[in-house]
């Protein structure tokens, strides 16, 4: 028997239906690999007609059997509804976690994040992040007394972590890692920062909550919470979608007091995916290894291409691990992602009295195969210039972004076409 009564009755309590019939049958078996699980998590035959692909089920509401008795617990869709919840089953099973949640954007799984913070009290976030969520912080949360502060976290050795032992305090709520981070592509060693953190004791006498926003690598790249962290995040727009075709954000966490008060908040905030963008964003999952196997594979021809030009200054991928411009932390890299992932930022030397700045400018404008436009994640490459672009808004800030940044989000075309649009595009920049 399910729970009869799935409405909200407190701060934190909302009733979730753990022993509904499944619309999807189940039969994930959560030590599957993850190019099984990416075809298979929230993806069984539908129960009632066999049918191989997730139904999209449109209702605002669902018939009631009696007043108070909602059949098989579905009720009313901002709540739960049946094409949402696959989609929520299938990032619990790929991040490895008890619980997945839904949300209409990446940006909303931040906003609701966020506020497990109170006023009053201080999240540490790692110092190279999404333009958006600084803005967030500092621009929607701030004012409320939500004290953010920023935090070069990345690298290897002691350094890092001193770093962070010292900025937190007795206030700290959060503990808010980007790694890959966006543009620079910083690695952060998740397993040291979870056991810092761990030992610390922050707000309410607990010790901070590790979130990452894990939407560069991907789940099939790197599972923060086999690391230490409580959530992992993503802006499911970009690689979990894969396909420029929807906005959609999701979060996992094994820990069930979160998962209690987050699902309350999604429902409270109302901040919900569609079941169409949910089934959009399911489809993408079924590819999802492989495609983010392409995206690595070409990705790290590309770096390595722009690593042996002399008229480039600095390129930024996880995956190259030697020559001049090796990744710092590249043995972070190698330690807790599978997979090196597609994105790579770099900065054109000043070449032929033209500065770094105009000829990326230049280069932007001149690719044939990549886009120029914001996002990351699809199967098309695209380029975009972070400063004027996705991070115009920390522009002033600390974590401002040189002019002369590229950043580049590898496509799965033809890695031989890719190198030579970029060679093509420098060569005239
Ligand atoms: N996190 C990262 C790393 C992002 O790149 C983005 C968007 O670009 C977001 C979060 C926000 O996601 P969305 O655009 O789906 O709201």
């Amino acid at each position: 028997m399910g729970c009869l009564h799935p409405i909200p009755v407190g701060p934190t309590t909302i009733c979730r239906m753990t022993d509904r019939p499944s619309d999807d049958g189940e039969g994930i078996d959560p030590t599957w690999r993850a190019g099984t699980l990416s075809v298979h998590a929230g993806q069984a035959p539908d129960a009632t007609t066999g049918g191989v692909a997730p139904a999209i089920h449109p209702a605002s509401t669902f018939a009631q059997d009696a007043v108070g008795r909602p059949r098989d617990g579905w009720e009313y869709a901002r709540t739960d509804n049946p094409t949402r919840n696959r989609l929520e089953r299938a990032i619990a099973a790929l991040e490895g976690a008890e619980h997945g949640l839904a949300f209409a954007s990446g940006a909303a799984v931040t906003d609701v994040v966020a506020r497990l913070a109170l006023p009053g009290e201080q999240v540490v976030i790692s110092d190279d992040v999404y333009g958006g969520t600084f803005r967030l912080f500092e621009h929607v949360l701030r004012e409320t007394g939500v004290r953010a502060e920023y935090l070069d976290l990345c690298g290897t050795g002691e350094a890092p972590l001193e770093r962070l032992r010292t900025a937190m305090s007795a206030d700290t709520r959060l503990v808010w890692i980007e790694t890959p981070s966006n543009p620079w592509l910083k690695l952060i060693d998740l397993a040291a920062v979870s056991a810092v953190v761990g030992d610390h004791i922050g707000a309410r006498g607990e010790r901070p909550i590790v979130v990452v926003d894990n939407t560069f690598a991907s789940p099939m790249a790197q599972r923060p919470l086999e690391l230490g962290a409580d959530i992992s995040f993503h802006s499911a727009t970009k690689y979990l979608g894969g396909h420029s075709d929807v906005v959609n954000g999701v979060l996992a966490t094994a820990r069930d007091d979160l998962a209690e008060r987050l699902r309350f908040m999604q429902n409270s905030t109302g901040a919900v995916p569609g079941p169409f963008d949910c089934f959009l964003v399911l489809r993408g999952l079924r590819t999802l290894a492989l495609r983010m196997e392409r995206h690595a594979a070409n990705a790290q021809r590309v770096a390595a291409m722009l690593a042996q030009r002399e008229d480039v200054e600095i390129v930024r991928y996880p995956g190259l691990v030697s020559g001049r411009h090796a990744h710092p932390d590249a043995a972070i890299g190698q330690r807790q992602m599978r997979l090196s992932g597609g994105m790579l930022s770099f900065a054109p030397a000043a070449h032929d009295g033209r500065d770094g700045a105009d000829r990326a400018r230049a280069f932007v404008e001149g690719t044939r195969i990549f886009t120029l436009a914001e996002s990351l994640g699809g199967v098309e490459s695209l380029v975009e210039i972070p400063a004027a672009m996705t991070h115009g808004s920390v522009a002033g800030s600390s974590l401002e972004v040189p002019a002369s940044l590229v950043r580049l989000s590898v496509g799965i075309e033809d890695a031989d076409d890719l190198v030579a649009d970029v060679e093509q595009a420098l060569d005239r920049a």
